[in-house]
């Protein structure tokens, strides 16, 4: 790999989260990326789970939320994905807990830090998917069949759930 700033082809990983160039010793850290989830349940006690129109793991169930963008904070990030995906306004949120997580694209693993939020909003009932999403479903906590969830975050938290609503 070449150094972004001289060019050199030393330029190496240097520990599990860095790499270095041994020619002007320039060292980049790469931290885990910020990301955000909401957990929505109806007056069924169900959860609102999307579906993922691309990959990673396109088809498969995922919870609602997205990328933290730069100078934004995690509150307004998924407020703004659940409006994007949803067509929704969310009116609170509660935070719940976050996870590592890891995701492919493009033949790269992310590595993530996603927070998790208890969320209502304004019209259940009015739910129009986009961005994204390729549709939405609610699940029961204890009926979901984990195995259709996509991703290792989503997979944990509902795995959680299911004890804490026993
Ligand atoms: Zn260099």
């Amino acid at each position: 790999m070449f150094c972004p700033k001289c060019g050199s082809k030393k330029f190496m990983e240097h520990t599990v989260k860095s790499y270095r160039c041994s020619d002007c010793l320039f060292h980049i850290f790469l931290n885990a990326g910020a990301a955000v989830s909401g957990i929505i349940i109806n007056a069924n006690r169900e959860v609102l789970f999307t579906i993922r129109k691309f990959d990673p793991k396109a088809g498969m169930l995922d919870l609602p939320g997205g990328f933290v963008d730069y100078e934004e904070n995690a509150e307004d990030a998924l407020t703004r994905e659940i409006k994007e995906e949803l067509g929704v306004n969310v009116t609170k949120l509660t935070y719940y807990k976050s996870l590592p997580n890891l995701y492919e694209y493009d033949d790269i693993t992310y590595h993530t830090l996603d927070l998790f939020y208890f969320c209502e909003v304004d019209s259940i009932e009015s739910i129009i998917v986009n961005d994204d999403v390729s549709g939405y479903v609610f699940e029961s906590i204890s009926n979901i069949d984990i195995k259709k969830i996509g991703l290792g975050s989503p997979k944990q938290i509902i795995t959680d759930l299911k004890k804490l609503f026993k």
